[in-house]
């Protein structure tokens, strides 16, 4: 199912034309259009949930964790990133289009901020 208010549905769909970095059937992969770090990419998959608490299906869960692997290695930061799921507001979460975070190319503290 897609939203047809959601920007994420709209890239993984192609009307928004968006490069992606990965595409399969489940999931994209594409450049965050305001990087934290040198490298930041999103992974989101094709099908709209919300956020990961709505996300239900756990062989698509571990789908774009494959697609986060992935992308790290497409990106050349396999050896060094983070990957980061925001859920809620409170929690940085600003698109409710579930998505997954790699960063890398720089040192990352910890804890975030
Ligand atoms: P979050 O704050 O965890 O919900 O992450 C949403 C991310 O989506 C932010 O890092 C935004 O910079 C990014 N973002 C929002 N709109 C777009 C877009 N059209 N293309 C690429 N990244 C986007």
């Amino acid at each position: 199912m897609t939203n047809k208010n959601c920007i994420f549905c709209k890239i993984a769909s192609g009307e928004i034309k968006t490069d992606f970095i990965m595409e399969t059937e489940d999931y994209v992969s594409f450049n965050d259009v305001n990087p934290q770090a040198p490298w930041h990419a999103l992974i989101i998959p094709r099908e709209h949930f919300s956020s990961l608490n709505d996300l239900n299906n756990i062989e698509l869960m571990g789908k774009l964790l494959e697609g986060a692997q992935k992308t790290a290695e497409k990106l050349g930061i396999k050896e060094n990133y983070r990957t980061v799921i925001n859920t809620g507001r409170e929690a940085g979460q600003t698109v409710f289009h579930v998505h997954l975070h790699v960063l890398g190319g720089r040192p990352l503290n910890w804890p975030p901020g």
